[in-house]
């Protein structure tokens, strides 16, 4: 069967109403290209806010426990349909299976993270100077929330968002990628389950808008939705930003990467180049902690990028269903068409090392490429984000200048060292070393953990989500003066008898 047609019998199952097809945005697989059922695009947004906005003035007023309570509810929905959710990710983005239930594992665990977190949306007391005066700040829902999510992450990524916003007060209104409308429609028709069981909800707490860039615009100028939560390429998000801006809401960007490792030469080896292989080729370049840059000390280059070789040599690329592939297809044919342009241009500006090739097969399969740089510095090239397996390989002389040739990029998520020495873990670690809201000691820059605050600076657009105290963005802080005393003195001592 073609395997998007695969992924309808799966929606079927998985209860997507026959109303969610129709004419509208294709739906395709990019295992094999198959083109699948039409969804249908939404046409009356300004009715999915005005539902939105309703729902906010219901919801605000549950107690933050009992709104965790559904969002509990979800958690068990998507461990019974995990693997039906995980496998249409792979149908959808191609994905391997592992990774595919990664992706919903990751949902599990921010539904995990945010009911903990409906118990402890903690205010702060303050010392007043007043006598008989109480202050305090407290976080209290902000708004309906937009989430504008990218294609390589079709559902963590609005789980991140959504379960915080919704254990926080808001409901969320929810554009998912053009190119994965059904795993957004599966997740939905998951958190409706979630919310029958729950009983009293508003409706349109979740809402799902399926369109192209032009309803992420027209969502996005919307004043009603005080904060739009957009991931996906820094294009998107220098335009996003601007307009949102111009209203003045809040926007939180999770932009593009263009992520780094340093092998110094006290490097566990082995680990390192395991590190590389994940992080260089998994979701087949797609990810935005995907490695990158590759700065290894010219005492260990060589024999570096001779095992490196051998490791790319031996990638099983192919069908991400089939057990054992590790890289599967990249989206598009657009996607493929950077990949060649960048992958030539590479191996002009320096030495094709292995990989670049295209498999003679439907959908676009790629070896992923490893282009040996040498000492040269670093170009435009290399400065961009090429979303595909394509790891620039440099050879450095001393740390600082490995630290900055590793800051030198435009964008800012995430970094790693590989290193024994913990002078060098320490440095990189300090106010002098990595730029990026990323950093880590002797494990890849790719596969972030729930638990802490996930985000990164410059081009990547400076927004935190998911784990630490990254729920303050989804409330809207209030600073609280309780005057219990019979007099009423002024702050500052000013005097104002009247
Ligand atoms: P994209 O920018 O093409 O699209 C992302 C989303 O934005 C889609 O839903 C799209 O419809 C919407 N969109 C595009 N232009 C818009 C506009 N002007 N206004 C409103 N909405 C708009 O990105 P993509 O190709 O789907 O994803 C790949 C990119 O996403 C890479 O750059 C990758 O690094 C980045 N990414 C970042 C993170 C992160 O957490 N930092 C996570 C995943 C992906």
């Amino acid at each position: 069967m073609a395997a998007a047609n695969e992924a309808k019998t799966i929606l079927d199952r998985l209860g997507v109403p026959a109303a969610a097809w129709g004419e509208g945005l294709p739906t395709r697989s990019p295992i094999d290209g198959s083109l699948g059922a039409p969804v249908r695009e939404t046409g009356d947004i300004e009715s999915v806010i005005a539902r939105s906005a309703t729902a906010f003035a219901a919801w605000k007023r549950l107690p933050a426990p009992r709104r965790g309570e559904l969002v509990r509810l979800f958690g068990e929905e998507l461990r019974a349909a995990k693997n039906d959710l995980a496998a249409l990710v792979t149908l959808e983005a191609g994905k391997v299976t592992s990774e595919g239930l990664g992706e919903v594992q990751e949902m599990i665990d921010i539904c995990d993270f945010a009911v903990g977190l409906s118990r402890q949306l903690y205010g702060l007391t303050l010392a007043s100077e007043r006598p008989g005066h109480h202050m305090r700040e407290t976080w209290q829902p902000l708004g309906p929330v937009l989430v504008i999510s990218a294609f390589n992450f079709p559902v963590a990524v609005w789980a991140w968002n959504a379960c915080l916003a919704l254990v926080c007060g808001d409901p969320v209104i929810w554009k998912p990628s053009e190119k994965t409308p059904m795993t957004a429609l599966a997740t939905q028709a998951i958190f409706e389950r979630a919310l029958t069981r729950f009983g009293d909800a508003p409706d349109g707490l979740s809402q799902v808008v399926i369109g192209g860039r032009e309803a992420g615009e027209t969502l996005a100028a919307d004043a009603r939705i005080p904060l739009v939560s957009a991931t996906g390429s820094t294009r998107m998000g220098r335009e996003v930003a601007q307009t949102v801006a111009a209203r003045l809401g809040r926007s939180l960007l999770e932009l593009g990467g263009n992520n780094a490792m340093i092998v110094a030469p006290s490097a566990d080896l082995d680990l390192a180049v395991r590190a590389v292989a994940f992080s260089a080729v998994g979701t087949a370049g797609q990810r935005c902690t995907t490695l990158r840059r590759l700065f290894v000390h010219q005492s260990v280059a060589g024999q570096f990028a001779e095992r490196l070789t051998k490791a790319y040599d031996s990638l099983p690329v192919g069908d991400p269903r089939e057990p054992g592939v590790l890289v599967g297809p990249l989206i598009d044919e657009a996607a493929y068409d950077a990949f060649r342009a960048s992958v030539d241009q590479g191996a002009k500006e320096g030495v094709l090392i292995v990989g670049g090739e295209r498999l003679d097969r439907p959908g676009v399969y790629v070896k992923p490429a490893l282009i040996g740089m040498g000492t040269a510095g670093q170009t435009d090239l290399v400065k961009h984000e090429t979303f595909a397996p394509i790891l620039y390989m440099f050879a450095y002389e001393n740390f600082d200048e490995a630290i900055e040739m590793q800051n030198a990029v435009p964008q800012g998520l995430s970094s790693c060292v590989f290193t024994d020495s913990v002078r060098e873990a320490e440095q990189f670690l300090s106010a002098w070393g990595s730029d990026c809201g990323i950093a880590n000691v002797n494990i890849g820059p790719s596969g972030a953990e729930i638990g802490g605050a996930f985000g990164g600076e410059k081009d990547t657009g400076g927004g935190r989500e998911s784990g630490s105290d990254a729920w303050k963005a989804y409330m809207r802080r209030q600073t609280q003066t309780v005057n219990f005393s019979r007099d009423l003195p002024l702050a500052q001592g000013v005097k104002f008898d009247v």
